[in-house]
C-alpha cells in the first residue's frame, strides 16, 4: 500500500515517516533525500536539480516522475511505502496513479500546522535551502501548486488529516492509527 504524505515544508512529514518506517518495517521514500543524494554525488541530475532546490522552486515534473515511477511499479503488494515529498503537482499525482500498481494507493495523510510553526521549524533545521527568503518562496510554491492535491485526494476518499502543531510523540500514534486503519480496509477489499 502506498501512503502519500502531504503538507507544507517543515510540517514534520519526514520525521513522522522515518519513525513509523523504523518501528514498523515500512519503506520510506523521500524525493528530497533522493535529490540531495544526487546533489552530493554531483551527478548530472543532481547538478540540474540543485539550481531549483536552492531557489526553493520545484524540480521539473519529468525528472521527478522518472525518479519515482520505477520504484513504485515494483512495489510488492504486502509492503507499505510512505511517500514523502511526492507528488507535489497535479501532473505528478496523475503520473503516480498511472505508475502505481492498481488499487495500491490507500491513503493520503495531510499534515497541517500554522505558518509560524512551519517557519520556526524550518529556520531551526538549518538546511542550505532553509534561509528566510527561500522558505517564504517554498511556502508560496506549496500553497499554489501542492495544496490543490488536498482536494484531489479528498475527492478520491483517501484523505486523513493530522494536526501536526504538536510534539513528535503525540503525532506519531495518529499517523500509525491512520496507516493501520487504511491497511485493514485494503485487506477487507
Ligand atoms: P524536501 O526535502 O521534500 O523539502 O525537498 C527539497 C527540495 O527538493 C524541494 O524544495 C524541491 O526543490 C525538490 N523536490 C523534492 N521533491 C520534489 C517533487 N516531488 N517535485 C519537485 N521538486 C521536488
Amino acid at each position: 500500500m502506498i501512503v502519500i504524505l502531504l503538507g507544507a515544508p517543515g510540517v514534520g512529514k519526514g520525521t513522522q515517516a522515518q519513525l513509523a518506517a523504523k518501528t514498523h518495517g515500512w519503506k520510506h521514500l523521500s524525493t528530497g533525500d533522493l535529490l540531495r543524494e544526487e546533489v552530493a554525488a554531483e551527478t548530472e541530475l543532481g547538478l540540474q536539480a540543485q539550481t531549483y532546490m536552492n531557489r526553493g522552486d520545484l524540480v521539473p515534473d519529468e525528472v521527478m516522475v522518472g525518479m519515482v515511477a520505477a520504484r513504485i511499479a515494483t512495489l510488492p503488494a504486502e509492503d507499505v511505502l510512505l511517500l514523502d515529498g511526492f507528488p507535489r503537482t497535479l501532473v505528478q499525482a496523475q503520473a503516480l496513479e498511472e505508475a502505481a500498481p492498481s488499487g495500491s494507493i490507500g491513503l493520503a495523510l495531510y499534515f497541517t500546522a500554522s505558518d509560524d510553526v512551519l517557519i520556526g521549524r524550518l529556520l531551526g533545521r538549518g538546511r542550505k535551502d532553509d534561509t528566510q527568503e527561500v522558505i517564504q518562496h517554498r511556502l508560496a510554491v506549496y500553497r499554489e501548486t501542492t495544496e490543490p492535491l488536498v482536494a484531489f485526494y479528498r475527492d478520491r476518499g483517501f484523505l486523513a488529516e493530522i494536526e501536526a502543531d504538536r510534539p513528535v510523540e503525540e503525532i506519531q500514534p495518529d499517523v500509525l492509527a491512520a496507516v493501520q486503519g487504511a491497511l485493514s480496509q485494503t485487506k477487507l477489499a
